[in-house]
């Protein structure tokens, strides 16, 4: 269990700038995972902590010690891949013991560690079966497993999941949680996933193009997401983003106006972010006026098309200005294609961002103080 610090961590293969100056801080026994699209830098962020890379420039440290001359296999640390490599030949049991029985423990210590890890993670019963006779959930619990029996200080997983089939991903996100929380040991875990990200880190970095855009817990980035990519990256459905203006009290796009002002950046075109769950379809006009959060005016959308997601379904929609939105609603009641509907948005869920940086802009509703 040890703090990762990556300080001004650079890489470059030929052309490509992989890691761009990444500072970020993996705490002491903390589940962090890094997610971003394909080709972000992710892996070659975790092969530089675990010394299978030299970055070109920054340092490592893990706690206080500098570990940018230690070899990988000095550094305490396991790493599970995506493409697992069992042993064919060697049972679940000889598989798990393998790494503690080269490092020369003795007999009974081996026994006695493939014993509790196989118990962690209900691998008892397959003990003694071969990886072949094994389903790919399970065989991916036995690389888990024989990571972590060595008691590493710092556990790395490179999409450890995403070979398997959903259920079985779904399944194994929470062993991997319950686990860590058993361990309590600093766990890194990479995946292009956003909702594995959410559902598994108790801090999630966004990576994109070689940067990290925002480090936090979860709910942050997604009710706070620092920029527009880490706002239409993160959470699904995913948000609608619209053109609109601020002109001094209130933010307006086609048929949508919120008494929204950006302290400190002057009035002019935004690009602001509404989730499809930040909507609330209401009866009639006359409704919205008497609630509490009609802050904003409601406006009429046409149903194009409705997929349902269960308890909740999606409307796809076109608003005032024939723009197309995603729009949430309770599948119980839910409108029909081709319906028109009355919705509105609550101001504290809308999000506005610069149009040329993307940077997010802090709002202030009407009545609020500055
Ligand atoms: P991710 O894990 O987020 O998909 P990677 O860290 O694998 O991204 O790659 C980051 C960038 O570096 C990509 O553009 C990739 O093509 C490039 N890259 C990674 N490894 C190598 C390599 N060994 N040689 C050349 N380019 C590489």
């Amino acid at each position: 269990m040890t703090t990762v610090t990556l300080s001004g961590l650079t890489k470059s293969y030929a052309q490509t700038l992989a890691i761009d100056a990444v500072d970020l801080e993996i705490r002491e026994g903390e589940l962090l995972v890094i997610v971003g699209p394909s080709g972000c830098g992710k892996s070659t962020a975790l092969r530089l902590i675990a010394g299978l890379e030299k970055p070109d420039r920054g340092q490592i440290h893990f706690g206080e010690r500098c570990v940018d001359t230690v070899p990988a296999r000095h550094r305490d640390v396991a790493m599970v891949f995506q493409d697992y490599a069992l042993y064919p030949h060697m049972s679940v049991r000889d598989n798990l013991g393998f790494g503690l029985r080269m490092r020369g423990e003795r007999r009974e210590q081996v026994r006695r560690r493939v014993a509790e890890v196989a118990e962690a993670l209900g691998l008892d019963s397959l003990l003694d079966r071969k990886p072949a006779e094994l389903s790919g959930g399970e065989q991916q619990r036995v690389a888990v497993g024989r990571a972590i029996v060595r008691q590493p200080a710092v556990f790395l997983l490179d999409e450890p999941l995403s070979n398997l089939d959903a259920q079985l991903r779904e399944g194994l996100r929470v062993e991997l949680v319950r686990l860590h929380r058993r361990l309590q040991t600093t766990m890194i875990h990479v995946t292009h996933d956003q909702t594995e990200a959410m559902m598994m880190g108790q801090r999630v970095a966004v990576m994109r193009g070689g940067r990290i855009e925002q480090v936090g817990p979860p709910l942050e980035l997604f009710q706070r997401p620092a920029n527009r990519f880490v706002a239409g990256f993160l959470g699904t459905p995913p948000m609608n983003f619209l053109s609109a203006q601020i002109d001094g009290e209130a933010c307006q796009s086609d048929g949508f106006r919120w008494p929204l002002r950006t302290p400190g950046t002057s009035d002019g075109p935004v690009e602001v972010g509404v989730r499809p769950s930040a909507f609330r379809l209401v009866a009639s006009p006359k409704e919205s006026a008497a609630s509490e959060s009609a802050a904003s005016e409601t406006l009429r959308l046409d149903v194009e098309v409705v997929q349902p997601l269960g308890a909740r379904v999606l409307l796809q929609c076109r608003g005032p200005g024939g723009q197309p939105l995603g729009v949430e609603c309770p599948a119980a009641g839910a409108p029909a294609a081709g319906d028109t509907l009355t919705a509105e948005v609550d101001p504290r869920q809308v999000h506005v961002f610069d149009p040329a940086t993307g940077r997010r802009l802090e709002t202030v509703r009407d009545g609020d103080e500055i």
